[in-house]
């Protein structure tokens, strides 16, 4: 029989490796895929939704004292990872960072409006933003 503790470390674990899964679908899919099965929700907002998940069950285990309740600086925290990311990148096992792009021609959203004879207005794709692989509409997020 399982404890309350026992059952609380095995949820953490479950979150856990629910954003492993959703990662791992926005690595393969895209960080704005939608996926159908997850009511259409982009896989940057399931990243985060399955986050707080994590966060929660981990203060409910900091609460009942199962593990401490420790805080680091997130200035200090993010310091070190890309302390970390930099080394990845000096041996050129992660791409260097080109900046994301703003489109000329439309707000970012991959297509604009022309306006024909009947005046009615005409989706066209726009080719910057689909072409230009670090144009926001491509990368999935604000420059
Ligand atoms: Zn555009």
């Amino acid at each position: 029989m399982l404890t309350r503790e026992d059952m609380l470390l095995v949820k953490l674990m479950e979150e856990c490796g629910e954003v492993i899964q959703v990662c791992s679908k926005a690595l393969r899919f895209g960080l704005t895929h939608l996926h159908p099965k997850s009511g259409n929700i982009p896989n940057r907002e399931l990243i985060s939704r399955e986050f707080m998940d994590v966060c929660h069950v981990a203060n409910m285990l900091e609460d009942e004292g199962v593990i401490p309740d420790y805080w680091v600086d997130p200035e200090i925290a993010k310091a070190r990872i890309e302390k970390y990311l930099a080394v990845s990148q000096d041996l050129n096992r992660m791409a260097k960072e080109e900046p994301t792009l703003n489109c000329p021609n439309c707000p970012n959203q991959g297509w604009y409006p022309e306006y024909g004879h009947s005046g009615e207005p005409v989706q066209i794709q726009c080719e910057y933003c689909n072409m230009e692989p670090n144009s926001v509409y491509n990368r999935g997020r604000v420059a």
